[in-house]
Parts: structure tokens; sequence; C-alpha cells
């Protein structure tokens, strides 16, 4: 379906995936008056629920990415797996493009991320790229074992992340290895540029610094956050990250605004952090809104995805001010029971200030489905709330 443009002006924002991401956007989109289009995966994509142009295709379509980015303004992304040649195509085609393709390459390989990061002087875990056990094994007796082994390309939440000791390094790495030989011979793949190979970091805690950058240079930043891992995957968020000294937060934003304005990033920039006493080192850098800037739907003046919003439209940038001392966002996993809405009438009479996010998506354990959040002035207070109204929501307690 085409978009329907509002009379007054107002642009279409075209996003390719149809994702939550995408559908978060349409409240503050809704707000503004913006039209949205997403290009989605089905006719079920969580996005496709609530947005009335979206059309079916798949974001390694070139035909079907160029009719849908025809009709937008501005496009911009839910995830970063679409491919170099549509983006190279899009853009000869002179569609416009937040983030560039050229800021993009960094988020969507972490190899080319690595190289770039490290030539600007930005914090990271010592690396190297490697096509042997030979190099795998140079690097864990140089560095110290275990190490951790990852795919550039196409890995999210911890999947294409191993922690290999020199025992098991040529067992678990065997076929990643073998394809990064003859992607690199075909001269293209995922692992063309080989495994990446990092330190295993003995972190104190995983921490984000979330800042948004607009075309003309303008730039915002929110409180860097703790966000708690479990599995590989992110379970809470915490707004501010407690005990964090204003020196280490202030190296933190400062790097997030360097990465931005180095790298020409536009619209929302989340730089995942590793701290290590007061040392942070950047693990890996997402350009779109991220699971752990959920917390500012409810918690700041300006939210994310507003923010993501003002940022590719160029608009002047939102105040990212947090409402209140804490907040915390707790994700809502899949499990066992499927039936979700029948919780939220317990959920809500226990804490009428717990807010509810759901992402209109099928249950499967493990995966993200919803979000909640909850803002005071007691940390341990809000916690408690958020960590209960979310394993309430996944089944895992029923009281
Ligand atoms: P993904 O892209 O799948 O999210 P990441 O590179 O962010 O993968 O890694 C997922 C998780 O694995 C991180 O959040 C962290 O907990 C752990 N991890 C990744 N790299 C390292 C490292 N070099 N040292 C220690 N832990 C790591």
């Amino acid at each position: 379906m085409t978009p329907v443009r509002s009379p007054g002006g107002f642009p279409v924002v075209g996003v390719i995936g149809g994702g939550q991401l995408a559908r978060m956007l349409q409240p503050p989109a809704v707000a503004l008056g913006v039209q949205l289009s997403v290009l989605a995966e089905s006719t079920d994509a969580s996005a496709a629920l609530v947005i009335p142009s979206a059309p079916v295709g798949g974001h390694d379509d070139l035909d079907a990415v160029c009719r849908f980015a025809a009709e937008c303004d501005v496009v911009t992304f839910d995830h970063e797996h679409v491919p170099a040649e549509v983006l190279a195509a899009l853009e000869a085609n002179g569609v416009v493009l937040q983030p560039s393709p050229a800021a993009l390459v960094y988020a969507q390989d972490k190899l080319a991320m690595r190289r770039r990061l490290t030539e600007a002087g930005i914090p990271c875990p010592a690396w190297a790229a490697a096509y042997t056990i030979d190099e795998v094994v140079a690097f864990g007796d140089e560095h110290g074992w275990p190490i951790v082994a990852k795919t550039p390309r196409g890995g999210y939440d911890g999947k294409g992340v191993r922690v290999v000791d020199r025992a098991t390094a040529p067992d678990e790495l065997a076929e990643w290895l073998d394809l990064a030989v003859s992607h690199r011979d075909s001269g293209s793949g995922p692992l063309a540029g080989g495994v990446l190979l990092e330190v295993l970091v003995p972190f104190d805690r995983e921490l984000a610094a979330l800042v948004a950058r607009s075309p003309s240079g303008q730039a915002a930043a929110w409180p860097v956050v703790e966000t708690v891992q479990t599995d590989g995957v992110c379970t809470d968020v915490v707004a501010p990250a407690p005990e964090l000294s204003a020196q280490t937060a202030a190296a933190a934003t400062h790097a997030a605004l360097r990465i931005a304005g180095e790298l020409g990033v536009t619209g929302v920039l989340a730089v995942e952090m590793f701290q290590v006493g007061e040392q942070i080192l950047v693990n890996e850098l997402a350009m779109r809104p991220h699971n752990s800037g959920h917390w500012s739907i409810d918690g700041s003046v300006t939210s994310q995805f507003e923010q993501h919003l003002r940022a590719v439209l160029d608009l002047p940038l939102g105040e990212p001010t947090a409402h209140a001392p804490w907040t915390v966002m707790a994700n809502v996993l899949g499990g066992d029971d499927d039936r979700l809405y029948p919780a939220y009438r317990h959920v809500m009479a226990r804490d009428s200030g717990v807010k509810v996010h759901m992402y209109g998506k099928g249950v499967r354990p493990g995966r993200k489905i919803g979000h909640v959040t909850v803002i005071g002035a007691d940390l341990d207070d809000v916690r408690a709330r958020a960590r209960h109204a979310a394993d309430y929501l996944r089944g895992v307690i029923d009281e």
C-alpha cells in the first residue's frame, strides 16, 4: 500500500524491516504527524500490525527495496542486515539513507568496526582476524585463554559469539575458519574478512551509551545505562548506570559522541561497552534505536524513537533528560504460555506504575516479545517492580 501523505508538507519516513523497533517508531510518528512506511517481512510482522503502509518484501530483494524507497522521503532501518549491494543501488537512485551506507558498515561488520575504532583511538578489547587455527592459537597464547571468537556479520543476541579455550578451539572454530577461507577465496560472504578474535574481557559490568546525531551535526546524549545480560540476551537496563563515577560516565558519553561524529552516524547510535574498573572498552555499535534505550519511552523527555525520527529528518533534537532518578526496563522474554493478555489483569492491579509494552510477536521461549518500565526514586524498589512484572508476564512466577 502506498503511504498516504498527511496534508501540510509532512514527510514519509521509510523503515526497512518490520520488527519491534519499527513498531515503536509509530507512536512518536503519529504525534509528530509524520507518516511511516515499513518494508515488512510478512503481514503479521510486529510493525506491520500497527503501521497501515507496510508492503511485504525482503530487505535483500533489490526490486522490492527500490520500489519501497521510491515512495519515501528518507529511509532508515530496523536492523543492520540490508546487503551492501542493495544500499549502493538505493544511494545511486538518489534515495536519502539515514544512516548512510558509509556509516552503517561499522554496525554491520564487527571487523570493519574494530579496525575503524582502533584507528580512531577508541579503546576496544585486543583483537585480530583469523583464517587458520594456527592464527587462533597464536592469538590465545599471546593474550591468554580463553578467547572470544565472533562471526563479523549477521550475529545478534550472542548468536555468532563463542568462548573457546586452547583445547576446544580446533573443534569449535573449524567450521567458521573453513567458511572464512572459502569466503575470502571467492571474494564474498560474511566471513570474507576472517573470524574476529577478541580477548575475553574480565568486565565488572556492561554499559551502553546512547546518543543521537542529525545530518547537520547536532548531537544529544542520554544518561549512560547499565545493561544486564543473561545467556547473551539483555534482560534488564538500569538508567542511569548505578554508582558510575562522573568521570567514567563522561568518558563513555564522550566516546559515543566521538564515534557518531567520526563515522558520520545519523539517527540513534548505541555503543555497547564493557566497564573494567574505571576503564571502558567498546564492544559493539548499533545505528538505530536499541534495546538499551527502551527505557527512554517512559523515562525521558524525548524517547529514542522520537529522537531517531527527528534526527533522520534533520530536525532539531529533543531534550534527553530523565524524568526520575531511576528508570528500570526489563525485557519480557517468551515463556511456555503463549496467552499473554490474561496476565495483564494481575500485573496492572498489583502495580499501577508499571508501563507495559508488547510487540505483537508470537511467543517462542527466550524471544524478546515486550518490555516493562518502572520509574522512581528508590532503585531497589523500581528494579524489583520491573522484574516482577516481566517475570509474571513470562509466566515464571504466578503471584
Ligand atoms: P551480538 O552482536 O550477538 O549481540 P556481542 O558482540 O554484543 O554479540 O556479544 C554478546 C555478549 O557476549 C556481550 O554482551 C558480552 O556479554 C559477551 N561478550 C562479547 N564479546 C566479549 C569479550 N570480548 N569479552 C567478554 N565478553 C564478551
